[in-house]
This record gives structure tokens, C-alpha cells and sequence, in this order.
């Protein structure tokens, strides 16, 4: 398939927001990728355009079903000025593992990989140069059958556009509080949790408005069936540290297997410390939080990188960390992980990618 690329004209570009006060997912660059999918043609008319609105039918089946599903991942402006991507194949194969999860077509890894190579050298400008600061991607697939009957589209949209953001939380190293939700369940075993899709978030929005309400920057969300054994934090995985030990939940299903997640379980193999992925009982772990046990706890996410956690709150009662700002294994990893990103540090993984 060959990539189209659209001349934009030089006088119609936007002006760059201010880098130093980005809001996540605010503004967007003056290019996207998109192509197209239908059962007779597959992914066809790949190319590079302008950001530009779409024009769709109501009945269009995403907006009635949400046959959709999304990648997030981040380009970095390094020390030695070039721009560089993270583990980008691993998004892409985790975007056809939704995809096979929500009756979507596949993509092939490599051409879309390319095609957001292309677009990132034609969009250097966007990629900020602030401290913490990076260009967010986010690939999306939509199916666009103006049909609604329910049944899997049989033409998609998938697109890609490029955001700048600053550091998504603004915690000057406080550890964040957490309540633990016992009402709302994120996902269930057989459910969604495992793919990227849209139908997660939407159900998810419940929960985090109520527990800001009580004072809480996010949820802890336990699993479907026993509400007892932890999963992730709000869109996040979630790292207890005892000691020198770390423990995260196996992934089981309903966990979105997070990038970030395997980058710090790798980097902790690669210090030679000891990890384990276990069924961890949220009745132990809030019992190891109150003993002391528990030194540290932090969540993983592309958007957070890395995010302390100093409290988290349970039938009415607070269980906070003894450290209630970023504990130093917490630092550690935080440094290891933004180091590589931004080439600050080798990369003995083989996990960045230059744009040229
Ligand atoms: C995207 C996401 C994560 C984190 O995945 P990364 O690949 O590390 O960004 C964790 N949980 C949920 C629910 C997510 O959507």
C-alpha cells in the first residue's frame, strides 16, 4: 500500500501553543494518518492530511455501539535533539489484539509503524522541548457502517493524531489518594478489560466522579467477581513495593497488560530485583500498608509514566504510607524509565526508536 501525502500550505499552519502550560489533550498538530477499511478493498487510501473534522452519518455504528479502540504512546525530544518513540511496535501489536477482541480488522504493524515515522518528521515542531513534556499519539480504530443494526461494521476509519502535553499530574512529588471502589467494577474475566476500548472508559467515568467527590484523585478498581483482588488504578497499573521487593497484579484477563507495566517489571529484572506478578487480596495489601510492610506503592501509564501513591481509602477509612511523597525506588524507577525515553541514559533494551 503507498502512503499519500498531502502538501499543506505554509501560511494555513497553526501557531504552537505555549509549551510551558500544555493541558493534556488539548490542542492538536496541523497533520494526521488515516486509512480506511472496507471487506473488498481491506486498509486502503493511507495518507497523511491535514487535522481535519469528519462529516459522519448519525447512524454511523461507533457512535451507537462504540466498535472502537485506541492506542496512546508518546514521541520524546531527546538530549541530542532528536525525536524518539518508545516501544512503539508493542502498541501496535496490542492494537490488534483489541481489535481481534472487538471483531476489528487487523493492521499490518509495519505499515502503520512507517506511516507514523512519516507523520512525526513532518510534525517535528510539535514535539515540545519542556521539562516532562512530550507529543502524545493516539492511534484510533472506528467502525463507520451508517447501519445500526448491531453486527460487527464492515468499514472502519483508522487514524492517528498528535497532541503535546505536559506532565499529566501536577503532584510536585505528594503521593496521590486513592479509594479503593467497592461498587463499580472496571472489568470482569470474559469482559473488555483486556482490550484498549472506548466502552472501558465510558463505564469508568462513574466511579472516579465519586470518589473525587470524597477527596479521592482516583480509584483502585478489584476484580468483577470476588471485589477482593486488586487490578489497576484508574487507567493505570499499579507496583506495591515491600522493601526491596515489588509485587503487581498477574495479568488475568480483565487487565489492560500496560507497556509501562512490562518496561518497569523488565528494568527490575535487569537491576536483578525481585518482582513478583501475583493475585494480590486487597485485605493483605491494606493490612501490609498499616504494618509497614508496604514502603511503597506507585502506578504505570504512558499519559503518567510513573505516579506515587501515599493513601489509599477503604470502607470509610484511610490506610496512608508512612513516606507520603515519592519513596526512593519509586524515584528510581521514575528516573530509570524517563531516562531511557528522553536518551538521557543508554538503552540497553533496544526499547527507543529514532523518527530519522
Ligand atoms: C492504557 C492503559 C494502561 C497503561 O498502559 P500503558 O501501555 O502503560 O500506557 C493501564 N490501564 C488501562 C486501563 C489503560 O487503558
Amino acid at each position: 500500500m503507498d502512503l499519500y501525502i498531502e502538501q499543506l500550505d505554509k501560511d494555513k499552519l497553526k501557531i504552537l501553543p505555549d509549551f510551558n502550560t500544555l493541558e493534556f489533550g488539548k490542542s492538536y498538530s496541523d497533520r494526521m494518518f488515516m486509512m480506511t477499511y472496507s471487506n473488498e478493498k481491506k486498509w486502503h487510501d493511507a495518507k497523511i492530511c491535514s487535522y481535519k473534522n469528519f462529516e459522519f452519518s448519525p447512524a454511523t455504528l461507533v457512535l451507537h455501539y462504540a466498535q472502537e479502540i485506541f492506542e496512546g504512546l508518546k514521541a520524546y525530544r531527546r538530549e541530542d535533539n532528536n525525536i524518539g518513540l518508545f516501544r512503539p511496535q508493542d502498541n501496535f501489536n496490542r492494537l490488534n489484539n483489541s481489535a481481534r477482541r472487538m471483531c476489528m480488522p487487523e493492521v499490518d504493524t509495519n505499515f502503520v509503524l512507517n506511516a507514523l515515522l512519516e507523520l512525526l518528521r513532518l510534525e517535528q515542531r510539535w514535539v515540545p522541548d519542556s521539562n516532562g513534556a512530550s507529543l502524545y499519539i493516539r492511534p484510533t480504530m472506528i467502525g463507520v457502517d451508517p447501519i445500526i443494526g448491531l453486527k460487527p461494521s464492515q468499514t472502519y476509519l483508522l487514524y492517528i493524531i498528535l497532541s503535546p502535553v505536559g506532565a499529566y499530574f501536577k503532584t510536585d512529588g505528594a503521593g496521590l489518594k486513592i479509594l479503593v471502589e467497592d461498587t463499580y467494577v472496571r472489568a470482569v474475566a470474559g469482559g473488555t478489560g483486556e482490550a484498549k476500548t472506548g466502552c472501558n472508559y465510558a463505564s469508568s467515568l462513574i466511579a472516579s466522579r465519586e470518589a473525587q467527590k470524597k477527596g479521592y484523585t482516583q480509584v483502585l478498581w478489584l476484580d468483577g467477581v470476588h471485589r477482593r483482588y486488586v487490578e489497576e488504578i484508574g487507567t493505570n497499573n499499579v507496583f506495591f513495593v515491600y522493601g526491596n521487593k515489588v509485587v503487581t497484579p498477574k495479568l488475568n484477563g480483565s487487565i489492560l497488560p500496560g507497556i509501562t507495566r512490562q518496561s518497569v517489571i523488565d528494568i527490575l529484572i535487569h537491576w536483578g530485583m525481585d518482582i513478583e506478578e501475583k493475585q494480590l487480596d486487597i485485605n493483605q495489601i491494606l493490612k501490609d500498608i498499616d504494618n509497614g510492610a508496604i514502603t511503597e506503592a506507585f502506578g504505570s501509564g504512558t499519559a503518567v509514566v510513573i505516579s506515587p501513591i501515599a493513601t489509599f481509602g477503604y470502607k470509610g477509612k484511610d490506610h496512608s504510607l508512612s513516606n507520603q511523597n515519592t519513596g526512593p525506588i519509586t524515584d528510581k524507577i521514575f528516573t530509570a524509565l524517563t531516562d531511557i525515553q528522553y536518551g538521557r541514559a543508554k538503552d540497553p533494551f533496544g526499547w527507543t526508536i529514532p523518527i530519522s
